[in-house]
């Protein structure tokens, strides 16, 4: 079986570094708030901005935090933006960005995506009101969002841009691109720690203090809270952990963009659709495919050995949790609910073997859509 995503595999192809940050941890008898974690936030922030930006990073419990804390502390820096203000996010994505903003006290506007399942940044501005404040283009699957057109929009109506990161780290220009970026080191991740964790990236100060004062119970100083805060951190052993995988990132970045290099010019197949475009930036998180009958695509699939997933089965709005959270603009969103319907997730890493790929193709290439009318064989 071409497993969707082998992470012990992975796992194993860091070894025996991997193993000794973990212990260099355990033995350390410091497990929170320590050298490791300042360490990576250094290392990642030159990473993701160059060294000269002097760009800030916060390690913290996952991405889910990383999104929220932004806005929570623009929250408390900025006394304009109102409790129910609005904060634009594409109505495909994972639930955790337009979550984010509920948690904030924000309210989620949604805006649909473009075929390439990226923030439209015509939706995005018809979206705009004199209450929005911000807007979260999140680079979903690893491609970056539309950056240079929805920034000259941000900037026109003044609004704070905050970039969904947790699928595209080490695409080129992320972090960059926003007034902060957020991340998440999920294990299945393109920068994956052996557990939860996340960061913020920006390069404003203040915002990157606030960021960090509420991530600690709201205190700058031990048991002095200035702020109601929250608790999230990134441990020791998982800033260990990423310290060790973020030296490959580029280089596993690069292997994946061979995988999906081979499945662009390998797959053919008239029921199988790829993206419309070729992303050149792409760190490939997730190799999308299209098809009319999704399902029995993944069936078909399943029985050549290949495990295939769904990135994600239900669009923003039509989310449970999210009934009532969108406000009346809440409505239909074309592209997100074609892609929702539509979309399934080839296998794609950095381990995975020439053969893996090549059982891949063939197995797509074998597929042909089941007939929707009464089936042939019972005519004759
Ligand atoms: C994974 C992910 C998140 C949330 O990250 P967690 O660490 O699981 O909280 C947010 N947004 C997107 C687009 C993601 O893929």
């Amino acid at each position: 079986m071409v497993k969707f995503l082998d992470i012990q595999r992975i796992t194993e192809s860091f070894q025996p570094e991997l193993s000794a940050a973990v212990d260099r941890v355990v033995t350390s008898g410091w497990y929170l708030h320590g050298a490791e974690n300042e360490a990576f936030e250094r290392e990642f922030a030159d990473y993701c901005c160059g060294a000269g930006a002097a760009a800030k990073c916060i390690g913290v419990a996952n991405g889910l935090d990383a999104l929220y804390l932004v806005l929570a502390a623009m929250r408390s820096l900025h006394p304009e933006w109102h409790d129910g203000d609005e904060v634009i996010v594409p109505a495909m994505t994972f639930v955790a960005t337009a979550e984010a903003v509920v948690r904030a006290g924000l309210k989620p506007v949604l805006a649909d995506v473009g075929a390439d399942a990226l923030l439209s940044p015509t939706a995005f501005e018809a979206a705009i009101t004199e209450h929005t404040r911000a807007v979260i283009p999140v680079h979903l699957y690893g491609q970056t969002a539309a950056m240079d057109a929805i920034a000259a929009i941000a900037a026109q109506h003044g609004l704070f841009v905050l970039e969904d990161a947790a699928q595209a780290h080490g695409a080129d220009g992320v972090a960059l691109y926003g007034d902060a970026a957020a991340f998440s080191f999920y294990p299945g991740k393109n920068l994956g720690a052996l557990g939860d964790g996340g960061a913020v990236v920006t390069r404003d100060k203040a915002l990157a203090d606030r960021v960090r004062t509420l991530a600690n119970y709201g205190a700058e100083r031990k048991y002095y809270h200035e702020y109601q805060g929250c608790n999230s951190r990134l441990d020791e052993v998982q800033a260990a952990v990423l310290r060790v995988k973020l030296q490959r990132l580029d280089a596993d970045n690069a292997l994946r963009r061979e995988v999906a290099k081979r499945y662009m010019d390998g797959i053919s197949n008239p029921h199988v659709e790829l993206l419309p475009t070729t992303p050149e930036n792409s760190v490939w998180h997730v190799f999308p495919v299209f098809a009319d009958d999704r399902e029995a695509l993944r069936k078909h699939l399943e029985q050549h050995g290949v495990q295939a997933l769904v990135h994600y089965p239900l669009a923003i709005h039509e989310q449970p949790c999210m009934r009532g959270c969108c406000g009346e603009k809440c409505s239909i969103f074309p592209e997100a609910e074609r892609i929702a319907r539509h979309e399934l997730s080839l296998p794609i890493s950095p381990v995975m073997t020439d053969d893996e790929v090549q059982q891949v193709i063939a197995a797509v290439n074998l597929y042909s859509r089941p007939l929707t009318s009464h089936n042939f064989q019972n005519k004759v």
